[in-house]
């Protein structure tokens, strides 16, 4: 498959808290967040957890000091059989635009 990858526009999407189109929130919180309020309202996993162990359940998920990305919601990730192996395209579940995830085009 050929496309060309814009590292800035894929990196807008991934970073974007709304919806462009239907202004829907996409935003389900920073990342290391989470845990820390799952610490705080003593979830059995994670109430004893250091901020280190923290930062480390976090960075499994692309979070870190310098990019402290968020968790998504209302938006999800299309795979196209026999296209690519992996996400292609970000849909918004609300209104069912599609960027695509390489290029960053809205395509729908
Ligand atoms: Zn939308």
């Amino acid at each position: 498959m050929n496309f060309k990858i814009d590292h800035q526009k894929m990196q807008v999407l991934q970073n974007i808290l709304k919806c462009p189109h239907c202004n829907i929130s996409w935003d389900g919180g920073e990342i290391y967040k989470h845990f820390e309020h799952l610490r705080e309202i003593g979830d059995e996993y994670y109430r004893d957890k250091t901020d280190e162990e923290l930062v480390e359940t976090a960075d499994n998920y692309g979070w870190s000091k310098t990019n402290p990305i968020h968790f998504r919601k209302n938006i999800i990730g299309i795979e196209i059989q026999g296209e690519y192996d992996g996400i292609l395209y970000w849909e918004c579940s609300s209104c069912k635009s599609r960027w695509h995830r390489f290029t960053g085009q809205k395509i729908k």
